[in-house]
């Protein structure tokens, strides 16, 4: 997987899901979701949702007499007698009242799948998968621009500083070796990324302005008085606080109970 083939941004994916692409960029997309667990998701939630959209409006049908009104309609609007329409819609739904209310029932239903598949991909959500998006980044050795590249722990501890204000302790003499660490910018925020491990044992530790409400309802873990949230998404765990204003977000393929422990070594 590299960067460059993912979806440059929600118009890119809109055009890829009504395959509006050039056929090469659309065929290197296609390759590229399927190898790509990120890109993969987001592709899958307005996908599922046209397709609901499309089920729901396959199933629910005008009636034929409707049909029929807005052709007549049609006819005599074209001879300048446009207000006819109205009437002949009306004249359709007349001893018909089950008609319009399936209709409303219909579009109420899409509505509503359309707001329950934004809720889930609601900004708590969106901030994960960013993280888990830049760890996997990381995991493919793609680098921030101001970083530093060190195993020494407390000249890593240093640059964090420096760069975020952020002081952390780091556990390098507890088994966790850190390898770097970088500061991002995403959506705005600042971001600072600190690495432990390599490859597909590395754990990112990502540190941004904000609150642990942005990620979900924290308590499924507590580490000194500190509720957690924890999850999985696109095959990697995170867990996530907050402290003060920092939120805190570890995420690794590595399992929870690693995380939470060095989660331990950071609270
Ligand atoms: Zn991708």
């Amino acid at each position: 997987m590299s960067q460059g083939d993912c979806f440059f941004d929600d118009a890119e994916l809109n055009l890829y899901l009504d395959s509006e692409l050039g056929r090469e960029r659309q065929g290197t997309l296609d390759t590229h979701i399927i190898s790509c667990p990120v890109c993969a998701r987001r592709f899958e939630v307005p996908h599922n949702l046209k397709i609901r959209i499309k089920d729901i409006c396959g199933k629910t049908r005008a009636p034929e007499s409707l049909r029929d009104s807005t052709i007549k309609a049609l006819e005599n609007s074209q001879a300048g007698v446009f207000s006819g329409f109205w009437d002949a819609i009306l004249a359709a739904f007349k001893g018909r009242p089950l008609v319009p209310v399936t209709l409303a029932a219909a579009l109420v239903i899409i509505f509503c799948g359309a707001l329950f598949l934004k809720t889930e991909s609601s900004h708590g959500e969106s901030l994960v998968s960013s993280m888990v998006h830049e760890h996997n980044e990381y995991l493919e050795e793609i680098d921030a621009d101001n970083k530093i590249v060190s195993t020494d722990g407390p000249e890593i501890e240093q640059w964090i500083v420096a760069n975020s204000g952020i002081t952390l302790k780091l556990p390098y003499d507890k088994g966790f070796s850190p390898c770097g660490a970088c500061a991002m910018t995403e959506d705005g925020r600042k971001i600072t990324g600190l690495f432990f491990g390599d490859s597909q044992n590395r754990i990112s530790c990502f540190m941004l302005p904000g609150d642990i409400s942005e990620i979900g309802t924290p308590g499924a873990h507590k580490i000194k008085d500190m509720n957690l949230c924890c999850g999985k998404e696109t095959g990697a765990n995170y867990i996530a606080w907050s402290s003060g204003q920092t939120v805190f977000i570890l995420v690794s393929r590595l399992p929870e109970a690693t995380l939470l422990n060095l989660a331990e070594n950071l609270i």
